[in-house]
């Protein structure tokens, strides 16, 4: 039987050996998705030892997406321009890092509706790990103008010198209720939200954005910040379906197949219906 896990620290309230075990036994691939608990002292070993030949690859998760690129043979352009790997793939015994959470954002907001190409505005809140694939995949999907604020200004300053060529500003969080209102997309990738009452904007911030506009969560649950949305009439999209789909691209490039993504889907809900009646 082949391996795959997740490393990070810690891992323990992972959804993802629930998401991949369910898309191992659907396509029928004999292999187990286990939690590798790492600390940051033994990532070198940990790295090695997926170049065992059983070993399919890993997950790589907080806080660990950018401590592993020095110990991949090589990396995707992807993972290169985000900075951070969150998949590592074994082939042969040669150790490819990439990042598929530009891809599981993507593929999130082309499901709801966003073409590539589209013009417009959006505005990122947050300019930590989760931004960083966000811009890439922004900037991907084509869109001319993303706007970053985040509580410590020059962590956003620095990410868009990195990362954006003239289309990535930051912006002042304290100025925000003059960008929304040109805001076509709005993606919190901030911590906020995991908890009740917590949320980046006031409702009445919300309320100036466009009602054509598209407002996502990376939050994988229904947050405030979706709910204002949602009673201002605003389309709105939370984390799981970014989740989901990273994962079917990792688990894609580990087995070469299609990816039972409705499949994948379902386990990850049953699993959070589950965990949240406990
Ligand atoms: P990081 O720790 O790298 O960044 C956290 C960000 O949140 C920073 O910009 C930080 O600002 C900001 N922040 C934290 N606390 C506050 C606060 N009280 N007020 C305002 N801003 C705050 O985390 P990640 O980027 O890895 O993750 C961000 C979120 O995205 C998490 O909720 C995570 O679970 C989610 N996520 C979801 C994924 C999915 O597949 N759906 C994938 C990856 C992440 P500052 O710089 O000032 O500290």
């Amino acid at each position: 039987m082949k391996q795959c896990g997740l490393i990070g620290d810690p891992v323990e309230h992972s959804l993802s050996p629930v998401m991949q075990n369910a898309a191992f036994r659907e396509s029928q691939v004999d292999a187990t998705y286990h939690l590798w608990q790492t600390d940051a002292k033994d990532i070198p070993s940990r790295i090695e030892s997926l170049r065992d030949p059983d070993v399919l690859g890993a997950n790589i998760t907080v806080p660990h997406k950018q401590i592993v690129l020095p110990h991949c043979d090589d990396l995707t352009a992807t993972a290169r321009r985000i900075g951070a790997v969150n998949t590592i793939v074994n082939r042969s015994g040669t150790l490819l890092g990439d990042n598929t959470d530009a891809y599981g954002f993507g593929a999130t907001v082309r499901g709801a509706g966003v073409e590539s190409g589209r013009h417009g505005t959006a505005l990122i809140l947050g300019a930590g790990g989760a931004a960083r694939a966000v811009i890439v995949a922004l900037q991907q999907l084509g869109f001319p103008r993303i706007l970053l604020a985040n509580r410590t200004v020059e962590r956003a300053q620095r990410l868009a010198d990195e990362l954006g060529g003239g289309d990535v500003l930051p912006v002042d969080w304290d100025s925000l209720d003059e960008d929304l209102p040109g805001a076509t997309m709005l993606v919190n990738a901030t911590s906020l939200g995991w908890h009740d009452g917590e949320m980046p904007l006031t409702p009445s911030q919300v309320a100036r954005m466009p009602r054509r506009a598209l407002v996502v969560d990376l939050t994988y649950r229904e947050t405030d910040l979706l709910r204002a949305a949602k009673v201002r009439g605003i389309a709105s999209v939370d984390g799981f379906d970014m989740l989901v789909h990273q994962g079917a691209r990792s688990f894609s490039l580990w087995t070469g197949l299609d990816a039972p993504v409705s499949v994948m889907r379902r386990a990850v809900q049953t699993e959070q219906q589950l965990r949240a009646a406990r």
